[in-house]
């Protein structure tokens, strides 16, 4: 008997996961991937950490050879091979071999998509010239790395601040090379809310990294040579080397040529089975639209993570009658950013209102493991809830210390529909040097609760700057005066707290809102509960305190 024959089309994470899959869960399985690249199966995600020399050896990056696949698996790799057609009707391909040009038709049972995404180069003034940059393929970390290796990379501009653009950014610097990071949008990390964003930003100029936003890039200037200037909206700038990292689009055109619904997004459309609308066909990858989580709505996250777990689902189904399905994520990331990771799970707030949400937001600084543990680090949790139900609808994590694992714990609840007192009495480990008592998630849940019980009401520091500006507000620091000494809020004034009850004849009673400002947040709390008792009406805590206070500091 003939044996059932898969096609899968691309060899990197989402078609070598599928094709892998699917030939386990079926021994006979004539499986052939057809790959435009020269490289397979390779670890986009570590690309920018060899061109840092983290990642030391080429070899590293590349997880496993077509060779391989053919002698482990029995899994045929044709590298160099472009298809060009899909024949939905005669389920056939049409395959040119780049090397030869050579066209050859393969005829399929079931055929699994998995094109991936390309980088959008747009349309700028000499935007071809030599050493101007895209990165998704090793052979453009191979390159880029090789003008570092050589010393011909001293100046670099990267454009966008997203977060394959700040990890080019970070290990750029590593190699002693001078980098300018451009982002058009007010601050880097667009999908994150902005306190958290600028904090990120602040810790990446500290390292030495000149960030420009909310300007644009308009053009370059050079020679045969290569790129010498990059025209901007605030003035042109010395570069030998330029990356573009302004985001992705899904490589859809062989598939919508076939007649394959594309999604609301410019994905392919697949439902929970990985099926598109026509028979025998899946996709998977960076190629396919996703479905948010918390909102149901179709969305697109192109990413390692879900590339990975969508290339399984495709490969099992088209050959198992046990289906597998995905109903959706949460586009969960995290990202390393000097000794700062910036991790994000679920909706921001500024998309959580978009959506129609009624939210509720807090931010908490902590320790990441025991105050008196060494090593223990500063983080700082932002958590999003719906006023109505209580339900988390999403996280931001940024800090020095452990980020991962609170932004996991918190992805997981948010999958599993948990409330903010559900999420507030999760059994979590707990050893000194692990975690606090009560861990950062607990806490942070439960600030949230006390604020949406209204025992205590704070204020986000991304309000604070215009209500300074405009005098609506009196911010009391109520640390000790050495600490005010160092670094304070503009125009903020210090009562330290255990002169509060002494000297609150200082806070006008029935004027501005009363802010209350410590470094974290307790000391401001205890403040916050003194005013009350005292009568004060209108007064707010700044959450996070100056720790996570990301503006200017006078
Ligand atoms: C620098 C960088 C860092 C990243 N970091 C992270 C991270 O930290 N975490 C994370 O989750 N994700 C990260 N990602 C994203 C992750 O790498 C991608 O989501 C993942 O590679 C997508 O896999 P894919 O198989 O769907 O698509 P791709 O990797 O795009 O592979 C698709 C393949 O299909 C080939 N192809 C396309 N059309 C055809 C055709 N017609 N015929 C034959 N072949 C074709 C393409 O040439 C390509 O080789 C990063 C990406 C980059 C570039």
């Amino acid at each position: 008997m003939a044996r059932e024959r898969l096609i899968v089309i691309g060899a990197v994470a989402a078609g070598t996961k599928a094709a892998s899959k699917a030939k386990r869960e079926k021994a006979d399985l004539d499986v052939k991937i057809f790959s435009k690249e020269e490289n397979i199966s390779y670890a986009g995600c570590g690309l920018p950490y060899y061109i840092g020399g983290i990642i030391k050896e080429k070899k590293e990056l590349l997880v496993r050879t077509p060779e391989i696949f053919k002698k482990e698996q029995d899994i045929e790799i044709y590298i160099k091979h472009e298809v060009t057609k899909i024949n939905v009707n005669e389920k056939k391909v049409t395959v040119l071999n780049l090397e030869n040009t050579e066209i050859t038709e393969y005829e399929y049972d079931k055929l699994i998509i998995a094109t991936g995404a390309t980088p959008f180069v747009p349309p700028l003034e000499n935007v071809n010239l030599k050493n101007i940059f895209t990165l998704r393929s090793v052979t453009d970390a191979f390159a880029i790395r090789e003008m570092v290796d050589m010393g011909k990379a001293k100046k670099a501009v990267v454009v966008g601040g997203g977060f394959i653009g700040l990890e080019v950014a970070e290990n750029l610097k590593h190699r002693g090379v001078d980098v300018t990071l451009f982002e058009l949008v007010p601050h880097i990390l667009p999908p994150f809310d902005e306190e958290i964003a600028l904090f990120a930003q602040n810790h990446m100029k500290e390292k030495g990294v000149d960030i420009i936003t909310g300007e644009k890039v308009t053009g370059f200037e050079g020679d045969s040579e290569g790129v010498k200037r990059v025209i901007t909206s605030v003035g042109s700038f010395e570069a030998d080397i330029v990356i573009l990292s302004i985001g992705v689009r899904p490589n859809v055109s062989l598939a919508k040529a076939a007649g394959i619904e594309l999604g609301v997004t410019g994905a392919i459309k697949v439902n929970e089975f990985m099926e598109t609308n026509i028979k025998d066909i899946y996709a998977a990858g960076d190629c396919i639209e996703n479905v948010n989580l918390v909102t149901g709505k179709a969305a697109w996250y192109p990413m390692g993570s879900t590339s990975n777990k969508t290339g399984r689902i495709a490969g099992q189904n088209c050959v198992s009658d046990l289906k597998d399905s995905l109903e959706g994520v949460l586009g969960t990331t995290i990202v390393k950013l000097f000794d700062v990771s910036a991790a994000k799970t679920g909706l921001s707030e500024r998309d959580a209102i978009k959506e129609g949400f009624e939210v509720e937001t807090v931010l908490v600084p902590m320790d990441d493991r025991a105050h008196y543990y060494p090593g223990h680090k500063n983080i700082t949790t932002k958590l999003i809830a719906d006023k109505k139900t209580h339900k988390v609808l999403g996280a931001q994590i940024i800090g020095e210390g452990v980020v991962d694992k609170p932004i996991d714990i918190i992805a997981t609840a948010i999958t599993f529909g948990a409330d903010l007192e559900g999420l507030s009495k999760l059994d979590l480990a707990y050893a000194p040097p692990f975690s606090t008592a009560m861990s950062s998630t607990l806490v942070v849940s439960n600030v949230l609760l006390n604020k949406l019980n209204q025992k205590m009401e704070g204020i986000n520091p991304a309000k604070l700057p215009e209500k300074i500006q405009r005098k609506e507000v009196n911010v009391v620091d109520v640390r000790e005066e050495v600490e005010f000494f160092i670094s304070a809020i503009p125009e903020s004034v210090n009562i330290p707290i255990n002169e509060l009850e002494n000297r609150c004849e200082e806070i006008n009673k029935d004027g501005e809102t009363v802010i209350l400002v410590c470094k974290v947040g307790r000391r401001a709390y205890t403040a916050y509960k003194k005013l009350k008792e005292l009568g004060y009406k209108d007064v707010k805590i700044l959450e996070g305190g100056a720790t996570a206070y990301p503006y200017e500091m006078k």
